[in-house]
């Protein structure tokens, strides 16, 4: 058991910044890593040291492997904390801070191999009979082997990348005609993603939920689950919107895939924190999708129910301390709602919109946290993922926890940059999301950027026809109860959808 009192955070943004506050919280020292382009970021003026780890592209810097623990030897550090992303689900990188006598936080080389391949993680976990989503256990090496899928558990059914993550890689195929070009556009994907073409086949479930469990293990084999997040509402295969607890939640329910979750980490003999993915449909029935072997994006959400700083218990962990918490110590407390507020043009299928942020009000008040890694001033890149903040909000009752998220995405204003702030306000306004009544394909069967450019418009419109009517009334006077009337009714439209 060693006690930890520095850390270099190998990672940048929000999760740089969350790490190092609780960091701070515990009375530990913290270095931070940046690239050239990052240097007025918050995460390096908070550590106690920041180092410049090289050129903007994330090979040059924040995937540079020796680069990061010749500097964590130099700053001294006990331990390196990697986040989400980079380096984080990297088994050669766990293995070589080890081997540099640095703590990793998070799990050892063998666990992340073991679950960060997706085909060897289905095989782990089913043999733990936990079930999986219907699929094939090895890559599917040639064409012949796809078709014979496809007829055997019917269509449609989904490419995935072996190694993927990011939604990358991901095909859906509708018939068995569109099976050969679908194949070699996935495998090509695969490998400019992630070096790695090996695909593999799952069945495509047609309206599933994606739920997902946080789990914690220490080093003497005791695991336990922080319940579950509800993360259906996606675009692209990726999250914007996340809650929990999830609506369709029961305790049985909760019980029965926090068990599933915590079994299938242990089966490979994981330690720290962790989230076992799964698919959920429509008669409750639970799928293992996959493991994320660390932090992940998402984690404020149970921090706000269970009252536990993952970071924290991710610390204790690694410092060879059995867990701080026994399962029936877990207790859930109200509902948190968490929105990725992210830089991309909401109205032209969310593409990343880069730029500088010229102006940043950010969103307060009672039970509302912001975990946010750039300011006023700084820029979203093409080179990093070009989320600006999260903005999480708690409350006793999923309705109070979604009044509060509206309000405070009405306080935050930004701008310089296009945002996805409407879209989200769009998204919890909308009755079947506010009915708890979705699954993955929400934003897909609902979303048109049209309604939210048509209120858009409609509001401009309202404005000009404002501006004319004191224009008007600077002139002549008219009949002051319709103008009253008028003014009230488009100033409560603009209220509605234009903030
Ligand atoms: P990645 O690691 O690339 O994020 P995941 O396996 O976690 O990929 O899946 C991301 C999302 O894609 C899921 O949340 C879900 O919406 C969708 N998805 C993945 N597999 C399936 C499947 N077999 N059937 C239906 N949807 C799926």
């Amino acid at each position: 058991m060693k006690k930890i009192k520095k850390i270099l955070i190998a990672n940048r943004g929000e999760i740089a910044v969350r790490v190092i506050r609780t960091c701070k919280d515990l009375g530990i020292r913290t270095v931070s890593v940046y690239s050239e382009i990052d240097q007025n970021l918050p995460h390096v003026r908070l550590a106690d040291e920041a180092y410049c780890i090289g050129r903007a592209t994330p090979a040059e810097s924040y995937l540079n492997k020796q680069k990061i623990i010749d500097i964590a030897l130099k700053a001294q550090v006990d331990a390196i904390h990697p986040g989400y992303g980079f380096l984080s689900e990297n088994s050669e990188f766990s293995k070589m801070v080890q081997d540099a006598g640095i703590i990793f936080i998070g799990p050892p080389p063998e666990a992340i191999e073991k679950m960060g391949d997706k085909i060897s993680a289905r095989r782990l976990v089913s043999a733990a009979s936990i079930p999986v989503v219907p699929g094939t256990d090895a890559p599917v090496m040639d064409l012949n082997q796809a078709i014979e899928f496809g007829r055997k558990y019917g269509y449609p059914i989904l490419l995935k990348a072996a190694g993927g993550g990011g939604g990358k890689g991901m095909r859906i195929v509708k018939m068995e005609s569109e099976l050969t070009s679908a194949l070699r556009s996935a495998q090509s994907e695969a490998q400019t993603a992630f070096g790695d073409n090996r695909i593999y086949i799952e069945k495509y479930l047609e309206n599933p939920r994606h739920i997902e469990f946080q789990i914690l293990c220490d080093s003497y084999g005791n695991g336990i689950h922080l319940g579950e997040r509800e993360c259906s509402i996606q675009r692209r295969h990726q999250k914007i919107i996340e809650e929990s607890p999830s609506v369709i939640m029961t305790p049985e329910l909760r019980d029965k895939m926090g068990r599933a979750a915590v079994k299938a980490a242990l089966s490979a003999n994981y330690r720290n924190a962790g989230t076992i993915e799964f698919l959920v449909d429509k008669q409750s029935n639970f799928y293992f999708l996959e493991m994320n072997t660390r932090l992940q994006v998402e984690h404020p959400v149970t921090e706000m129910v269970t009252q536990i700083d993952i970071v924290k218990e991710q610390i204790n962990i690694a410092e060879g301390n059995p867990l701080s918490y026994s399962q029936s110590q877990i207790n859930f407390r109200g509902h948190a709602i968490e929105c990725r507020i992210y830089a991309e043009d909401y109205e032209n299928n969310f593409l990343p919109s880069i730029g500088k942020i010229k102006k940043l009000k950010s969103a307060a008040g009672a039970f509302i946290r912001e975990d946010r890694g750039v300011d006023e001033g700084n820029e979203i890149s093409v080179y990093y993922d070009p989320m600006i903040s999260k903005l999480i909000a708690w409350g006793e009752t999923r309705d109070i926890a979604l009044k509060r998220m509206q309000r405070a995405l009405e306080e935050y204003k930004l701008a310089g940059i296009k945002t996805n702030i409407n879209a989200c306000k769009w998204i919890l306004n909308h009755k079947k999301f506010v009915e708890g009544d979705f699954d993955t394909h929400f934003i897909e069967n609902y979303y048109n950027p049209e309604i939210i450019k048509n209120k858009r418009d409609e509001i401009i419109e309202a404005i000009a026809i404002i501006s004319t009517i004191y224009l008007n009334n600077q002139k002549a006077s008219y009949d002051h109860t319709i103008k009253n009337k008028d003014v009230s009714k488009w100033k409560s439209k603009k209220l509605e959808y234009f903030r």
